[in-house]
């Protein structure tokens, strides 16, 4: 079986900077990912420091190379199974091998679970969308449907209303909204449809046309904007008998500053341990993990020298 200083599993924003990182240390360093990031599906990614615009596949690509530059050996490959302790070392099953490894990193993303309205899946990153500094340059001054389905509705609301005067809030039934959500709304001057949604019209692009209604109406919109609830790829965290953290919008793995999360010889970055985290911030927290993984290895190292010379 290969033996490797840190298998990384997930090979995005997080998980690549922790590959660099590691890798400059001349860490032997293998990353496991299926290539599937989170924004697969928008063409275009924003508040990308110095790559201002770029698409989300190419921001990888060129992730990757630089990660293989420093010697990271990368396969794409579905990590299934994870086993092992910081004392006995880690052991990575794949669809197809079979890896080892003194320290772990998840760097895993998370699953954007969308609420069940049709025509939403085909719209999402295209014209649905979750998050005003992702997408809300874009859409400016367009007519925008906030979709009302829970907690971050009204939040988004305040965000794309800066951003538009053309908003429009939906409230898909049976969402609640308290009467300080209402008066919210009302200060922002953005009106309130209270109606289940039927259906998102969507072509064969993923360009919203307009929003249903239970009732046939259709709301004239060029983009839909909608929170999804966020829940962290952490099955392999759970296999080692580590426990997610709940959070209203979803669940996530708690990580120290340094990226270690509450099992030795673990870490976990990006959108597994921050739901927030944009590309910039899943980059840093894999850095930050990158690095403090590779001091603890040199420290462990350093120890059991001593250890020997003092036996
Ligand atoms: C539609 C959309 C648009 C967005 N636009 C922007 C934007 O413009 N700007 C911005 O800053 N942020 C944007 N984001 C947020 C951005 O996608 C995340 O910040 C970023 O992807 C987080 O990086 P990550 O490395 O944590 O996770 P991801 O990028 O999701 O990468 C996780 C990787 O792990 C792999 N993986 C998961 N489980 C396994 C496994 N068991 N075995 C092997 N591999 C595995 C996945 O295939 C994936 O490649 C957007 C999000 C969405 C949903």
């Amino acid at each position: 079986m290969e033996h490797y200083d840190a298998i990384i599993i997930g090979g995005g924003s997080a998980g690549l900077a922790a590959a660099v990182a590691l890798g400059r240390s001349r860490r032997s360093v293998l990353v496991i990912d299926t290539n599937k990031p989170r924004n697969a599906r928008a063409s275009h990614a924003h508040n990308v420091l110095g790559q201002e615009g770029i698409s989300p596949q190419h921001l990888l690509e060129l992730g990757r190379s630089e990660a293989e530059h420093y010697g990271a050996r990368i396969v794409t490959e579905e990590a299934e199974h994870l086993t092992g302790s910081i004392e006995d070392g880690f052991t990575v099953k794949t669809d197809t091998s079979e890896y080892s490894s003194s320290r772990i990193v998840l760097a895993t993303g998370l699953t954007d679970d969308l609420a069940g309205i049709p025509g939403l899946r085909e719209a999402w990153g295209v014209s649905a969308i979750h998050c005003a500094y992702c997408h809300g340059w874009e859409v400016r001054d367009q007519a925008v449907a906030v979709l009302g389905v829970g907690p971050m509705s009204i939040h988004q609301a305040l965000l794309f209303a800066q951003l538009s005067s053309r908003v429009v809030f939906i409230n898909h039934q049976p969402n609640v909204l308290s009467e300080e959500n209402r008066a919210t709304l009302d200060k922002l001057g953005v009106p309130i449809v209270e109606s289940r949604i039927a259906r998102l019209r969507v072509n064969g692009d993923g360009q919203l046309e307009g929003v249903e209604l239970s009732n046939g109406d259709l709301v004239d919109a060029q983009a839909a904007v909608v929170a999804s609830r966020m829940n962290a790829n952490a099955g392999l965290y759970q296999q080692l008998g580590g426990q997610l953290q709940e959070h209203p919008l979803g669940t996530f793995i708690q990580v120290s500053e340094m990226g270690l999360t509450g099992i030795p010889g673990v870490y976990a970055a990006g959108n597994a341990a921050n739901l927030g985290a944009m590309v910039m911030a899943a980059a840093a927290s894999g850095t930050v993990a990158g690095a403090a993984l590779n001091a603890d290895l040199a420290i462990s190292s350093l120890n059991s020298e001593l250890n020997k010379m003092h036996a």
